[in-house]
């Protein structure tokens, strides 16, 4: 098939995610046909930057063929077999085991899954459970934030604080949500100081109303991936520490973002120093190469689980795939290896910083932030006073749209540009990132004046 066929024929059959099928119609697929190291390829021949590894996926780039050869050999040995009914396979104990090594040292147990989304159903699973067997049932309600992303499952869904997909199904009833910590967006006139304590105490007043013998858990995202690249003031963090620690309420971090690498820390629990309960991974544990997720449990919820009561009644037909479970072992061996974590936190993210800052002189840029290889900036018309270019924040696409043609992949979040490029990005190609970025800025500006 040609493009146009294929476009037709994508058009005919293919149900995309997030996809406003009317724009699709119109516009048509752009059709990605092959990748290599931190550039894609669409079928028109262009090549592009992408500043977004895949859907923050592709940790290491495209071209590593020890990981696609390890699925290729686990295929051919053993390609399926199921860890219910007391059987394992050799790939998913070791990579268990390597999970517990690199995950933070109170966290030696995992159960798998299939994808972020499902993980999550894991939690709210495991949340439950841990509280029946501790003899507290009244403990049912979860606490998540506003604009919080976990997925798309009901449990997913629930548990994210997005508007747009709350309004399209019946979201379950024992989730409550509190402040995000988004200063540009909702700090007014607060310093992003006052702004992280401020929103860290919506929590502790959100616990306070529902009653802390009544909250099972909070989660949240270390910094807000989905919903912008949100990292909050430095001061919301250990706020929020202080918080729970206060009343006997379980943390889980949801990492399926920032989890192997992207801060320049193995997760974003240990940029932050906390001490999670439950940590979701997916995303780039198989560097994309392969639909892999699962949950850390830390040793005082495991202890329960597995020592209190019989049958935790859960589980996926992929929970643990032995291909899946080869993917990640060598990635996080490659991670490991090569030391690409440390080279993101001493050497590529600093530059990173540095040159993605030079962007907020841009004039319709309002702010500009980053850390590791994760950055983020706003469009305004306004610098002074934050105003956007329109209420419905249309800037963002046209900025995308624009990068596109530079020859660079950028994700418009609203009117929020947003970048997670490889890990293994070089310093040029850094410098290519924000040269082409700010190229797409003038053209934007152009095209909106
Ligand atoms: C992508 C994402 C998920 C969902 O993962 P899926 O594999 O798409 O189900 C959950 N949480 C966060 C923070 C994510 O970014």
């Amino acid at each position: 098939m040609n493009k146009t066929e294929l476009q037709q024929h994508d058009r005919e059959h293919l149900l995309h995610p997030f996809t406003d099928f009317q724009d699709l119609g119109q516009q048509g697929t752009r059709v990605i046909t092959s990748a290599e190291g931190a550039y894609i390829t669409d079928i028109d021949g262009n090549r592009l930057l992408d500043g977004m590894s895949g859907l923050w996926c592709c940790n290491l780039g495209y071209s590593r063929k020890e990981i696609s050869n390890a699925i290729y050999e686990q295929l051919n040995t053993l390609p399926f077999y199921n860890s219910f009914f007391q059987c394992t396979t050799v790939p998913s104990i070791e990579l268990a085991d390597v999970l517990a090594e690199v995950t933070p040292a109170h966290m030696n147990n995992v159960f798998f899954t299939g994808s972020g989304s499902e993980a999550n159903d894991t939690n709210l699973r495991l949340i439950r459970r841990f509280w029946d067997l501790q003899e507290k049932p009244e403990k049912r309600i979860v606490i998540s934030r506003m604009n919080g992303y976990h997925g798309s499952t009901i449990a997913g869904a629930s548990l994210g604080g997005m508007n747009g997909m709350h309004k399209q199904f019946q979201p379950l009833d024992y989730i409550e949500y509190v402040q995000q910590p988004y200063w540009f967006g909702e700090g007014g006139d607060l310093s992003p100081e006052e702004f992280g304590i401020q929103a860290a105490r919506s929590l502790d007043e959100k616990i306070q109303e529902l009653g802390p013998e009544k909250v099972a858990a909070f989660i949240a995202e270390p910094i807000q991936g989905a919903g912008g690249v949100i990292i909050p003031p430095e001061t919301y963090w250990p706020e929020v520490k202080k918080v729970l620690d206060q009343y006997d309420i379980l943390l889980v971090m949801d990492e399926v973002i920032f989890g192997f690498g992207r801060t320049g820390e193995w997760f974003g629990s240990d940029y932050y120093g906390l001490k999670p309960d439950l940590m979701t991974f997916a995303k780039a544990v198989t560097n994309g190469y392969f639909p892999l997720g699962g949950t850390m449990v830390s040793d005082r919820v495991a202890e329960v689980i597995k020592t209190k009561g019989g049958e935790f009644t859960h589980g996926y037909t992929y929970s643990a795939h032995p291909a899946a479970c080869m993917a990640g072992l060598v990635t996080i061996n490659i991670l490991r290896n090569e030391k690409i974590i440390e080279n993101v936190r001493d050497v590529t993210g600093p530059y990173l910083a540095k040159r993605w800052a030079e962007l907020a002189e841009h004039p319709i840029v309002g702010e500009t932030r980053s850390l590791g290889m994760v950055g983020a900036l706003e469009l305004v018309k306004d610098k002074a006073s934050r105003a956007r270019f329109d209420d419905n924040c249309t800037a963002g696409g046209v900025c995308r749209d624009l990068s596109n043609k530079h020859g660079l992949v950028m994700r418009a979040v609203g009117d929020a540009m947003v970048i997670a490029p490889p890990l293994i990005m070089t310093t040029e190609q850094v410098d290519e990132l924000v040269e082409k970025a700010h190229r797409a800025l003038d053209d934007t500006a152009k095209a909106l004046a």
